[in-house]
């Protein structure tokens, strides 16, 4: 299986040093790569690498090409612990961990995806059946919504970092368990560290209870709490507004909260400003 990525890999590179030998121009040597795909059977994923060397994979049953690394090209036999991995290597570990029941079911685990570090990380449950397939997070109905509220509160989707509390989905949609949690929990923990997040967003409750235990979620939503240099704000899970009109007007407000956390929330890493001299000042 790595042998494929890196011939396909290595095909690419060839049309680059078609173009550094002055054969091709730039624009042909983009158009090239750009229509060179890979079929990785295994999956039945469609990989590409772009011009600039970053990694596109377009998932089983999805129509679009989201920035992804393939976990075959990282070595399973070289990795570090947890707590000191990259992002690549925590996705990597997720895809073959059977640390608790949830893999007995599941057709693929769901690390998360986007930009590392970025400002916003949400936080959900868990993969639904539409996850599972693609190995992607928030793809289905939910997931509709999400890049709606997204939308709506002025980003991208692919600017912000999601995940889950639980990578691999739970039997028929039901709630994740103490322990499936607990096992689940140092994947999430590394992707926070690595993230960095100015915003973190809750959605739901077993992702709220990861910093506010026992919280009510009608009471608390949309109310943020600074941890360390990260504020924290717990919403209304997509698929429990979908259900309930008075919530899904509750979470699209507090969606719209984002920006505004966002900035106070790079107020806390910003250095202090240098000290005035007060006695130099009063002197005019
Ligand atoms: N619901 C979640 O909580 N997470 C997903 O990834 C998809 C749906
Ligand atoms: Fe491992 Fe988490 Fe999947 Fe359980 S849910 S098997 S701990 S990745």
């Amino acid at each position: 299986m790595p042998q494929q990525f890196l011939e396909f890999q290595q095909q690419v590179e060839a049309v680059k040093t078609r173009y550094m030998a002055g054969e091709i121009g730039e624009t042909e040597r983009n158009d090239l790569i750009r229509q060179m795909n890979y079929h990785d059977a295994a999956w039945d994923d469609v990989w590409m690498l772009s011009p600039k060397g970053e990694w596109f994979r377009k998932a089983t049953g999805s129509k679009v090409w989201i920035r992804d690394y393939p976990i075959a090209l990282v070595d399973p036999d070289t990795l570090p612990p947890i707590t000191e991995m990259n992002a690549h290597q925590v996705a990597r570990v997720v895809h073959d961990c059977t640390r608790c029941g949830l893999h007995e079911g599941r057709k693929r685990a769901v690390p998360g995806e986007g930009p590392v570090p970025a400002d916003i990380m949400l936080i959900g449950e868990g993969p639904g059946a539409t996850e599972d397939q693609q190995a992607r997070p928030f793809v289905g109905a939910s997931g509709k919504f999400l890049d709606e509220l997204l939308a709506q509160a002025g980003y991208k989707r692919a600017e912000v970092f999601i995940g889950n509390v639980v990578k691999c989905r739970p039997p028929n949609n039901r709630d994740p368990q103490p322990d499936e949690l607990a096992a689940c929990k140092e994947y999430l923990d590394r992707q926070v560290e690595l993230v960095q997040p100015k915003v973190i967003v809750t959605l739901g409750r077993f992702s709220m209870y990861r910093y506010f235990p026992g919280a009510s979620i009608t009471k608390i939503h949309g109310q943020s709490k600074r941890v360390g240099d990260t504020l924290i704000v717990p919403m209304f899970h997509p698929a429990a507004a979908l259900r309930n009109p008075a919530w899904r007007a509750l979470l699209i407000e507090d969606f719209q909260k984002l920006p505004a956390l966002v900035k106070e929330a790079t107020s806390f890493r910003q250095p202090e400003p240098p000290a005035v001299n007060t006695t130099q000042l009063s002197m005019f």
